[in-house]
C-alpha cells in the first residue's frame, strides 16, 4: 500500500477492536464523536471506507457525498440499513462479519429458553414483589423435548449443539440447506413448516427477516403445536426469537398466550424497536430483552477486529470473503 486511506467509522465501535487500522500508518481512522452536520459531511468528503453498525442509514445522498468511497463495512451482520443497490452502482463494495455474534446470540437462545421452561423472569418478579411462589413456578426440563429451528445457519447450528447437550431432539426447517447437512449434525430437516410447528413443543427462530418469513410464526402454525413433549410430558409450547422482528406474529403470540395455547414467549428482537410499550410486556408468561443477541464484550470486540481486518485486506488488494454485492 502507498497511498494513505481515510476510514470513517460512524457508530460508536470497541476501540480494541479496531486498533488493527488505528496503529497502521496506512490508514487515517475519523471516528465519529458526535458530529454535526458540517462535520459528517467533511469526513464523507475524504472517506475511501465507512464502516457502520446498524445506527448510520447508508443511502444513495452518502454514497453520492463521498466520491472516494471504495467500500462500506457494516460491523455486525444485518445489512439493511445499506443500499446494496445503490452501492454497487457506485462500484463500493459492502461487506459485514457475519460470524462474530454467532456464539453470543446462540448463549443468548439458550438463556431464554431455560428462562422460558423454568420461569426465571416471572421468579424474579414475584420474588421482588414479596411473594414466595413455589408452587405455582413449577416448569419443565429441556431434555427430552422437541426443539424445532426455523432457518439452520450459523446461530440455529450452534443453538443445536448446545441443546442436544441438554438432551433435546433438534428438529429444523430450512429450504435452502440440505438435509443430509441436517443429518450429519443429528437433526431431522422438514420439508415444510407445518411439520415443524406439529412435532415441536419448542420453537426457536434463526432465520432472515424476508417477505417470505414475515409473520412465518402465525396464529394458524401456533395452533399446531403438540402441547406435549417428545417425552410426554405436559410441558405446554414455548418460542424464543433471536433473530428479527416480524418473524413472529406479535399480536398472534399474545393470543396464543391468552388463550394458554402458548406456555411461553421470549423476544430479543420486536417488530417495532424501541418495543416500548408493546402489549406483550403486560403478559406474565411473556419475557423479553431489548436486541441484546450480539450485545457482549467478547462479540463487539471480534466484530471490531474482524472489520478492520478485512478493510485491510481491501485494500491490500483482495477481496473480502463476506462481500455482499
Ligand atoms: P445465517 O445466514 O447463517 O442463517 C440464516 C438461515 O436462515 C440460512 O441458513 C437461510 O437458509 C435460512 N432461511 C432463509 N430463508 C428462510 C426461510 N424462508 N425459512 C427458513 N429458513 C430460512 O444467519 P445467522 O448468523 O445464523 O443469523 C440468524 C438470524 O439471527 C438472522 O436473522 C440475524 O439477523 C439474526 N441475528 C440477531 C442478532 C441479535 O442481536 N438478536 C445478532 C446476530 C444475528
Amino acid at each position: 500500500m502507498s497511498e494513505k486511506f481515510v476510514v470513517v467509522v460512524a457508530d460508536k465501535m470497541s476501540t480494541v477492536g479496531l486498533s488493527v487500522l488505528t496503529e497502521d500508518e496506512h490508514f487515517e481512522v475519523l471516528t465519529n464523536n458526535d458530529w454535526g452536520p458540517d462535520e459528517i459531511r467533511e469526513a464523507m468528503s475524504r472517506a475511501h471506507a465507512l464502516i457502520v453498525r446498524s445506527t448510520t442509514k447508508v443511502n444513495r445522498e452518502t454514497l453520492l457525498a463521498a466520491p472516494n468511497l471504495r467500500i462500506v463495512g457494516r460491523a455486525g451482520v444485518g445489512v439493511d440499513n445499506i443500499d446494496i443497490e445503490s452501492a454497487s452502482e457506485n462500484n463500493v463494495v459492502v461487506c459485514n462479519t457475519p460470524g462474530a455474534s454467532t456464539k453470543s446470540v446462540v448463549e443468548l437462545t439458550i438463556g431464554h429458553l431455560i428462562a422460558s421452561t423454568r420461569f426465571v423472569a416471572r421468579a424474579d418478579r414475584t420474588l421482588r414483589s414479596g411473594d414466595w411462589a413455589k408452587k405455582q413456578l413449577r416448569g419443565s426440563e429441556l431434555g427430552g423435548k422437541r426443539l424445532g429451528l426455523i432457518g439452520f445457519g450459523r446461530i440455529a447450528r450452534g443453538v443445536a449443539d448446545l441443546a442436544q447437550s441438554f438432551g433435546m431432539e433438534v428438529n429444523a426447517f430450512d429450504p435452502y440447506v440440505s438435509g443430509e447437512q441436517a443429518t450429519e449434525l443429528n437433526c431431522v430437516m422438514h420439508d415444510d413448516v407445518d411439520g415443524l410447528f406439529k412435532a415441536c413443543t419448542h420453537i426457536s427462530i434463526h432465520c432472515n427477516l424476508s417477505k417470505d418469513t414475515h409473520h412465518l410464526v402465525n396464529r394458524e402454525r401456533l395452533t399446531m403445536m403438540p402441547d406435549i413433549g417428545a417425552d410426554g410430558t405436559a410441558c405446554g409450547n414455548h418460542v424464543v426469537n433471536c433473530a428479527r422482528g416480524g418473524i413472529v406474529d406479535e399480536f398472534a403470540v399474545l393470543e396464543a398466550l391468552q388463550s394458554g395455547k402458548l406456555s411461553s414467549a421470549a423476544l430479543d428482537v420486536f417488530e417495532v424497536e424501541p418495543a416500548i410499550g408493546n402489549p406483550l410486556l403486560e403478559h406474565e408468561r411473556f419475557h423479553g430483552s431489548p436486541h441484546i443477541g450480539a450485545a457482549t464484550l467478547e462479540a463487539q470486540i471480534r466484530v471490531g477486529t474482524e472489520m478492520a481486518g478485512l478493510i485491510v485486506e481491501f485494500f491490500n488488494g483482495e477481496r473480502p470473503k463476506s462481500t455482499i454485492n
